[in-house]
């Protein structure tokens, strides 16, 4: 792989304007350092890529020479795709280019783009893009794979905001997606993630908003369960304008909340209303009416805010893992299991996620974008978070434990972005009944699988 690294680097230097690193060169612990310390790796050459003609030659010059090769836009990746041991990583950082048109309510991002930079560019004419929840995420990886946040049951899908995708294919060859041109890339594209190409940019509806109600609390142990049963039945009846995400955690030993509560298993309780602010405090107060008054805060807050508050919570090099699912009901034993394995968690970073769907990311057709499940409304996503490499196993297991308990009451499907590196035997399971035609548009633009770190479609031969 070193001769092969040596090969592309010689190849590439004569004609490539962005930076190409090596080990050993300045710079280069920091360019290779991703999101999950879990997977860090060590590649033999990280092109940084200044434009879309640098994207082409990494691109043409790594598939003629064969060489394992990683697209990096955010380095988000839990299962740590946007890097590899001895090969080339395309690294899209430079590429993080905002353009809106405010009056069409509409704007091009370019294929690094991080949340946090398509925010501030949009939230300078008031309009929104909907996306996740931690803004050094990056953008592509999470819109190609659906995109899921605050804003889902109000705007529908990242993924469902995208009119227009421009990619750089597995044969160097620039192409365009949309309603009009290659529809079926364009259908496989919203949900499918980075295996047809690189994206250099994504054309996007926009939506205005500023700002949003928002309310956190916690619910002690003992109310766990029927608050989780309460949720579980206001959320089939609730607007589009609601979203209430559970959290089940340890408290954090934090001065601000009740002392009964620190370090014990809670309820976190985020909820953001994106209406009419006089029609949102109903929706607050059924919300807050299980979590201790104590640790009740209520605010309205600007769109920014809200995006960069969990920003913190995931911070860079730590080490990350997690398995998810989807329930079409949830059920009272799913949420004992939860409860039950709660006290047991062997870090206090680690989270038990669940959001419900629903709302506008419902009303698009299961046949209409390859994105997993639109119908079961329920995802949980089990976070392990931890520092020490010596606390790894324990971690895992107690991902994998629970993952086990839940998994037979859970509907068969997983949502791509919430998949650890060790579970390329789901993605079938992912795409289900879509499995085949996702498999034709692989085979058509990628039919030696060049794309292959991701939650991999192999080509047929
Ligand atoms: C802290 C944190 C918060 C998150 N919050 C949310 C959330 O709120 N909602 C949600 O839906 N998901 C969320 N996720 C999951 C996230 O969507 C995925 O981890 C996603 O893959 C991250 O994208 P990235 O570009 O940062 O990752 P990278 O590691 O850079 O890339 C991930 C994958 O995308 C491919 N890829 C990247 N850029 C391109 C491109 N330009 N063209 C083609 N392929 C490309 C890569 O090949 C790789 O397979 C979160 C993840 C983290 C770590």
């Amino acid at each position: 792989m070193r001769a092969a690294c040596d090969e592309l680097h010689a190849s590439l230097r004569r004609r490539f304007k962005g930076d190409l690193i090596r080990p050993g060169e300045t710079g280069y612990e920091q360019a290779r350092a991703i999101w999950n310390a879990l997977a860090v790796r060590k590649p033999g050459l990280i092109a940084r890529c200044s434009d879309i003609s640098d994207v082409q030659a990494a691109i043409r010059t790594a598939s003629a020479i064969g060489i394992l090769t990683a697209i990096r836009c955010g380095g988000h990746s839990l299962a740590g795709f946007g890097t590899c041991d001895g090969g080339l990583v395309i690294d899209l950082s430079k590429m993080r280019q905002v353009k809106v048109d405010a009056e069409k309510r509409r704007a091009r991002l370019a294929g690094g783009c991080l949340l946090g930079s398509v925010d501030s560019a949009t939230q300078r004419v008031d309009l929104v893009f909907p996306s996740g929840v931690v803004s050094h995420t990056g953008a592509a990886g999470l819109i190609l794979g659906g995109g899921t946040g605050w804003l889902t049951r109000r705007f529908g899908l990242s993924c469902d905001n995208v009119e227009r995708f421009t990619l750089v294919t597995a044969d160097g060859s620039v192409v365009h997606s949309s309603e009009k041109e290659n529809l079926d890339l364009f259908w496989a594209l919203r949900g499918g993630g980075g295996n047809f190409g690189v994206v250099t940019e994504f054309e996007v509806k926009l939506h205005p908003l500023t700002s949003v109600l928002l309310a956190e609390g916690l619910t002690p142990e003992g109310n766990i369960r029927s608050l989780l049963e309460y949720w579980r039945d206001i959320m089939a009846e609730a607007p589009f304008d609601f979203k209430w995400n559970v959290n089940l955690r340890l408290a954090p030993h934090n001065e601000n909340l009740p002392p009964e509560l620190r370090g014990q298993p809670v309820a976190s309780s985020s909820v953001a209303w994106t209406g009419k602010p006089e029609a949102g405090a109903l929706y607050l107060d059924r919300a807050l009416s299980m979590c201790s008054r104590d640790s009740e805060k209520r605010r309205t807050v600007t769109f920014i805010d809200l995006q960069t508050m969990a920003d913190s919570d995931f911070p860079h090099g730590r080490r990350y893992y997690t398995k998810s699912g989807y329930f079409a009901n949830l059920s009272d034993s799913s949420i004992d299991r939860m409860v039950e394995a709660l006290p047991t968690v062997p870090s206090s970073d680690t989270q038990i996620e669940l959001a419900y769907l629903g709302g506008e990311a419902a009303r698009v057709g299961p046949a209409e974008t390859a994105f997993g499940d639109r119908s079961a409304p329920f995802i949980v996503n089990l976070l392990a978070s931890w520092s020490e490499t010596s606390a790894d196993a324990q971690n895992i297991s107690w991902v994998r434990e629970l993952f086990n308990k839940l998994r037979p009451a859970m509907k068969p499907g997983v949502y791509t972005n919430f998949m650890s590196g060790d579970e390329q035997d789901r993605v079938p399971e992912a795409y289900h009944e879509r499995w085949d035609r996702i498999v034709a548009v692989k085979s058509h633009y990628d039919p030696r699988n060049f794309f292959r770190l991701n939650q991999n479609i192999p080509p047929r031969n």
